[in-house]
C-alpha cells in the first residue's frame, strides 16, 4: 500500500521571471499586506487533486501523458486582491486559449478520476501574497512579462519544518507553438 500524497498540476515560472516579480512584489507591499510565497513556490495552478493515492497519481500521470496541446506565450499583466480567498494574485487580462483548455483537460481528467473540482470558474493566477486580509493598494501593472510555456508539472505539497514546499513529480511537454 502507498500512502498518499498531495497533488497539483501546474505551471512552473522561469527563475528570471520569478526574481522579477518578487523584486516587484517587495517594492510595492508592506510586510503587514500578506504573507508572501516564496520565490521557489511562485506557480500557476492548473488542477488541483488533493490528497491522492500511488495507484491514482499513476492513474493521472497516463492520463496527463495523453494531452497533445500546444504551447502558449502567457502574459502577466494583470494584478488583484481577492479578498474572500485572501489573496493578491497576478494574471493574464487575455489569458491564452492553449491555457484555458490545458487546465479544462486536466480539471475534467481529474474529475473522472474522482478528485473532487470545484465547480467554480477557472481563474488562472499566481499567488504572490496569502492571508492578504485587509484591501491592499494593487498598483496598476506596469511590467510586461511575458515566457513561453512549453510544458506543464505535476507537484507534490508538503508541510514541513514550518513551511510549504513543492516538489515536482513529473512533467510534460506541450506542443511546440506555430
Ligand atoms: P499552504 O496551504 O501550505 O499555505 P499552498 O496553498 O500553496 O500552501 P497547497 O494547499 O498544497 O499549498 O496548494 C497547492 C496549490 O493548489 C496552490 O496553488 C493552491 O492555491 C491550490 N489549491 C489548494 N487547495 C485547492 C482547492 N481546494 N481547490 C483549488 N485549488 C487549490
Ligand atoms: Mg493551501
Amino acid at each position: 500500500m502507498s500512502e498518499s500524497k498531495r497533488l497539483f498540476f501546474a505551471i512552473a515560472l522561469p527563475e528570471e521571471i520569478r526574481a522579477q516579480i518578487v523584486y516587484w512584489r517587495a517594492q510595492h507591499f508592506s510586510a503587514d499586506a500578506g504573507r508572501p510565497l516564496a520565490a521557489a513556490n511562485l506557480h500557476l495552478t492548473l488542477a488541483f487533486l488533493g490528497n491522492v493515492s500511488g495507484k491514482k497519481q499513476r492513474a493521472l500521470e497516463q492520463l496527463a501523458g495523453r494531452i497533445r496541446q500546444p504551447g502558449f506565450t502567457l502574459t502577466l499583466d494583470d494584478a488583484g486582491q481577492w479578498l474572500r480567498s485572501r489573496v493578491v494574485w497576478l494574471g493574464s487580462r487575455q489569458p491564452p486559449r492553449g491555457l484555458l483548455q490545458l487546465a479544462d483537460m486536466l480539471r475534467a481528467q481529474a474529475s473522472r478520476s474522482g478528485c473532487y473540482q470545484s465547480p467554480q470558474p477557472f481563474h488562472p493566477h499566481i499567488t504572490l501574497l496569502r492571508d492578504a486580509s485587509h484591501a491592499v493598494n494593487i498598483p496598476p501593472p506596469g511590467f510586461r512579462w511575458s515566457f513561453p510555456v512549453q510544458e506543464f508539472v505535476l507537484y507534490e505539497s508538503q508541510f514541513l519544518n514550518g513551511r510549504t514546499r513543492y516538489t515536482p513529480l513529473n512533467r510534460w511537454p506541450l506542443k511546440t507553438e506555430q
